[in-house]
């Protein structure tokens, strides 16, 4: 039989092979390892860290061995990735250390960093979950708080930033989304190059200083000809006009295209600008309300209505409504995308143009002089041979998701965290072993 203290030393040892394969702290070691729950309602595993012997304290700005100048009494307790999900801790003495250059400070470890109580580990498991789940949902599931997996994410997002080479982009997308209800908006700019798509920058409102500010920061290290923003072959945008205004001024060998979403997305409101005054019309002239719960069924695509939604449309073509017609000409628009070369689109776009201008309907109109004052950016779709079709779409719509996901946003900069853990592409630290 196995005595209880023989049955305790294999556990420790157990404990210290697991340890000892997936760190690698070299001028420290582990001592006592063991389950223990003091102070705690549950078990959890405490590792105690001692420094080898020889080995010198590092200071914590420099990274210089230096001399030892004290060393704590009570230890600092460190959070570990967790063991079958039973926490685990690493209980440490800290030294301060006696710099040349730095005075008397504390020493620097291979698990922290400053007066983190998380481990580097455990903050980069944690921020790793945090791309799977909700992050209250992986406070939940690992039994730590969301404050913590809010810190781990935000640690390895100021990390990946750091980190990233920002050097080789040739396309851009320029996107705004909507933060919150009541007109808060940001400016968004992602790479779009074919097996490079990625978050680049995250700016407050849509202004020119908002995008001047991306480019600002994109360009940080670089000069003169060296310019990153001068490197850019292709900006894909709106037509709004600060966007515009600024890749006109910094991105000068770059061709600006209007992006094929977002010229859609002016036309879809048009449409249902025109079917706005139609149910207004008919509502005054005492007709039955046949355009109530309409909306949807104008702004999708044909392909994507259900069964109910097709069956009402086709009851509404046989109405003389306005918005029938409105309809049909943003459904015509779409061939424009489709010619082969920019002669034939550009006679289709004059053509519908007319036509347009011809249906008497403002909202229509006005989508008109939009595309007319714009029509050499909208021809450019064809010198990009299609570029990004969909490209800024679907970054829009994992932007949205993102920012719906319950995770309390109260501020822009949570957003700007969430955003970049989600779609930046970040690099990650190193680690001796992956966690998650
Ligand atoms: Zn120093």
């Amino acid at each position: 039989m196995f005595t209880t203290t023989v049955i305790l030393s294999l556990t420790e040892m157990l404990l210290k092979t697991i340890l000892n394969s997936v760190t690698n702290y070299k001028s420290f070691r582990f001592g006592k390892v063991g389950f223990d729950q003091k102070n705690t309602p549950y078990q959890h595993i405490v590792a105690v860290i001692h420094p080898r012997k020889n080995s010198k304290a590092l200071c914590t700005k420099c990274g210089k061995p230096c001399p030892t100048y004290d060393t704590t009494q009570t230890p600092r307790r460190f959070e570990f990735v967790p063991l079958w999900n039973i926490p685990v801790f690493f209980d440490y003495k800290m030294r301060r250390v006696t710099c040349p250059e730095h005075g008397v400070i504390v020493e620097r470890v291979p698990w922290g960093d400053g007066k983190c109580t998380q481990t580097i580990e455990q903050r980069q498991f944690l921020a790793n979950w945090a791309r799977r789940l909700s992050w209250s949902e992986v406070a939940e599931c690992f039994h730590t708080t969301f404050g913590k997996v809010f810190r781990a994410v935000k640690w390895i997002v100021e990390y990946g930033l750091e980190h990233r080479n920002l050097d080789g982009v040739e396309s851009i997308g320029i996107d705004e989304v909507q933060i919150r209800k009541g007109h808060r908006y940001a400016t968004l700019v992602y790479q779009i190059d074919d097996g490079h798509k990625r978050l680049l920058g995250v700016e407050e409102d849509r202004t020119e200083e908002s995008l001047q500010h991306f480019f600002d920061e994109f360009d940080a290290g670089t000069k003169d000809e060296d310019k990153r923003s001068l490197k850019i072959k292709w900006v894909c945008s709106d037509m709004w006009k600060a966007y515009l205004n600024v890749v006109g001024k910094v991105c000068t060998n770059a061709l600006n295209i209007l992006d094929r979403f977002h010229v859609k997305g002016h036309l879809t409101e048009a449409v249902n600008d025109v079917r706005k005054m139609d149910v207004a019309k008919l509502k005054k002239e005492g007709r039955e309300p046949v355009l109530t719960k309409s909306k949807y069924i104008f702004l999708k695509n044909p392909e994507n209505l259900t069964d109910e939604q097709a069956e009402k449309m086709s009851e509404l073509l046989g109405y003389n409504l306005r918005v029938v017609r409105a309809y049909l000409m943003k459904e015509d628009f779409e061939r424009f995308w489709e010619y082969k070369t920019a002669y034939w689109s550009g006679r289709f776009l004059d053509a519908w143009c007319v036509r347009a201008m011809r249906s008497k309907m403002e909202p229509m109109k006005k989508f008109v002089k939009m595309v007319r004052k714009h029509r050499e950016l909208l021809m450019n779709w064809f010198r990009s041979k299609g570029l990004s079709s969909g490209m800024v779409e679907g970054f829009n719509n994992r932007v949205k998701l993102t920012a719906r996901k319950a995770y309390g946003f109260r501020s822009l900069e949570t957003l700007k965290i969430a955003l970049f853990h989600a779609l930046g592409k970040l690099p990650e630290p190193e680690s001796t072993h992956r966690f998650w």
